[in-house]
């Protein structure tokens, strides 16, 4: 059976509160979809022993409540034709039908192999956020946080306020390039408030530049790390290790219903004119989906893609002069932060690359394209569709293409099962 909604959001993080806000004001009726139980994406996972900041509850309270939205959470989108999306709960799959549809599906943490990267004890920076809001013990255990990037700040921040003695940062960017940042930083008094409000719940934390990961080390777990900084190397005893290196866009679902890409860095993001349109009819995007722009741009955009998704002509210049001050500063970002050669070359010939099929980088030599090396590693093949090697591979430029393929995610027979039934999608069960 479908259900049908004027506007179709999928995400609940900042992105799509605001669009769907946005469109149910209109008066139209709004299906606001996500995988997680809560609304609130990334930034404002919820966390289950700290309350969210003011604003995030007041934003989600604003959408949830409002009568004209219908909240389908633990709903993940697996499959997608022009018009409809393929939908499974807990409970059932089905059909979703919209008028349009906004993609606000957000971005991953983009996590490069290193020795020893797979080892329990190692996560990614977000990804050790993630588990610490979601109950994992951290109390009185060592973490270092590595990488590249404003979210080793924001990871640190949170195992510290979940008890954890966070030994040190070390990022991978060089000190001049960070200087340049930070000279350059009073454009954004929002941006400057926020990193002083981090330091200072970081007082006491060494934050070391220049600084790489190059292994980790244990027999069934994490015990120690080597780090190179621009000065020495040193090993330092640690329980966990939370590294990441940066954002990819999610763009398998655009990529599914036919939305132009265009190159963030390595990665892909969805292209969108001034009002969030994509290339698709009927079809709008908005926040990280469209390039790593952090939780500002996500909210601005998600506003104009929700206005402009029902036809709206007002109210979206003044938000267009926002958005592009909140991208300038993602620019920088990205600069400042550009993933440097030697992290490039931290993975070995041994070294796994895709973790779900146990596929090392010295298996892939004899491969130059993906399909090549999907047909004779399974690179890329496992239940993450590609989501953590695929981004890697491209990072490190090698083997690129690896594409998700529908289902978007693993799904139950009664899914796939329900695609052909109808008889227009027999590709999503192949
Ligand atoms: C692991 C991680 C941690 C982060 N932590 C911080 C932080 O602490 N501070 C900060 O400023 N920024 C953080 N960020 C950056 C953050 O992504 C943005 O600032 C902000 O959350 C982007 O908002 P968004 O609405 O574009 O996407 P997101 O907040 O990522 O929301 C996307 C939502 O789409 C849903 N979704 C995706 N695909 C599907 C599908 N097929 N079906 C159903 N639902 C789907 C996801 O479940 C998710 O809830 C983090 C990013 C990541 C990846």
């Amino acid at each position: 059976m479908a259900e049908r909604y004027d506007v179709v959001v999928i995400g609940s993080g900042p992105a799509g509160l605001t669009a769907a806000h946005a469109a149910a004001r209109q008066g139209v009726r709004v299906g606001l979809v996500d995988a997680q139980a809560l609304p609130g994406g990334q930034v404002w996972r919820h966390d289950v022993r700290f309350s969210a900041p003011a604003f995030a509850r007041r934003c989600m309270q604003a959408t949830l409540e409002h009568i004209k939205i219908d909240w389908l959470p633990q709903t993940r989108v697996v499959g997608a034709e022009p018009g409809r999306l393929l939908v499974e709960d807990p409970r059932s799959a089905r059909w979703l039908k919209y008028g349009a549809l906004v993609l606000a599906t957000g971005a991953r943490e983009v996590l490069l192999p290193f020795p020893g990267w797979t080892l329990p004890g190692v996560t990614g920076a977000g990804g050790l956020q993630a588990l610490a809001k979601q109950g994992w013990p951290l109390a009185g255990k060592r973490v270092v946080v590595a990488g590249s990037g404003p979210l080793l700040l924001a990871a640190a921040a949170t195992a510290r306020r979940h008890g954890a003695r966070v030994l040190a940062v070390f990022e991978q960017a060089e000190r001049a390039a960070m200087l340049r940042f930070t000279r350059g930083l009073w454009r954004w008094p929002a941006r400057v408030l926020q990193a002083a409000a981090l330091r200072t719940q970081l007082a006491g934390v060494p934050y070391h530049f220049g600084s790489v990961v190059t292994a980790a080390q244990g027999e069934d777990a994490l015990r120690e790390i080597e780090v190179s900084g621009p000065h020495r190397q040193r090993r330092i005893a640690c329980d966990q290790l939370a590294v990441g290196f940066g954002l990819a866009p999610n763009v398998e679902l655009a990529r599914m219903l036919g939305c132009q890409l265009e190159a963030e860095g390595a990665q892909q993001r969805v292209r969108v004119d001034a009002r969030q349109h994509t290339s698709v009819p009927t079809v709008y995007a908005a926040g990280e989906v469209c390039g790593i722009g952090g939780r500002d741009s996500a909210l601005i955009e998600g506003a104009i893609a929700g206005l402009a998704a029902t036809g709206a002509r007002t109210g979206i210049a003044s938000l267009q002069r926002r958005r592009a001050q909140a991208r300038a500063f993602a620019r920088q970002l990205r600069e400042t932060f550009a993933i440097g050669e030697r992290v490039r070359a931290l993975a070995q010939p041994d070294t796994l690359v895709c973790r779900c099929e146990d596929v090392t980088l010295g298996a892939l030599d004899a491969h130059v394209d993906a399909r090549g090396a999907k047909l004779a590693t399974r690179c890329g093949m496992g239940p993450c569709q590609g989501r953590i090697c695929a981004t890697a591979l491209a990072e490190l430029g090698r083997a690129a293409g690896i594409a998700a393929r529908p289902p978007l995610f693993p799904a139950r027979l009664e899914s796939l099962a329900l695609a052909p039934a109808d008889g227009v999608a027999p590709s999503l069960a192949t």
